[in-house]
């Protein structure tokens, strides 16, 4: 999608800090960082957010989960843990209409999230 940034940082228009990519996935630290570790974690296919998944993107999200714990023990995290988020529109404080997992750790994390 021309107008989703990150369908732009996929086809490389706009830079990122590339973590990992293969043929279905890219992850790449947060540009405003809100721990230690925090990047994402996101499907090159566009899918606008969680209302929108349909049943069959079951095994991609699956497989981008598995991806995202991976990398995140991979950044430090196997021990101390981390945060995997999937922020769901207005009232999950969406702010980028393309699905995304944040991953955060390094840090104590408080909850409830205000
Ligand atoms: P959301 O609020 O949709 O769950 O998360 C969007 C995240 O994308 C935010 O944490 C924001 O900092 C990050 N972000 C927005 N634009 C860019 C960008 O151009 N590059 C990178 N690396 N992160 C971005
Ligand atoms: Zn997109």
């Amino acid at each position: 999608m021309d107008d989703c940034i990150f369908c732009r940082i996929v086809e490389g228009s706009i830079p990122c800090r590339k973590i990992y990519e293969d043929g279905e996935f890219l992850a790449f630290h947060d540009l405003k960082p809100q721990a230690p570790v925090h990047f994402l974690v996101i499907p090159k296919k566009h899918i606008p957010g969680m209302m929108e998944l349909e049943s069959a993107d079951a095994p991609l999200m699956g497989r981008l989960l598995d991806k995202a714990r991976e990398l995140a023990a991979e950044l430090g995290c196997a021990e101390t843990g981390a945060r995997f988020v999937i922020n769901c529109k207005a009232d999950g404080g969406q702010t980028v209409n393309h699905i995304h997992c944040h991953v955060l750790g390094g840090r104590s994390l408080g909850w409830p999230p205000g």
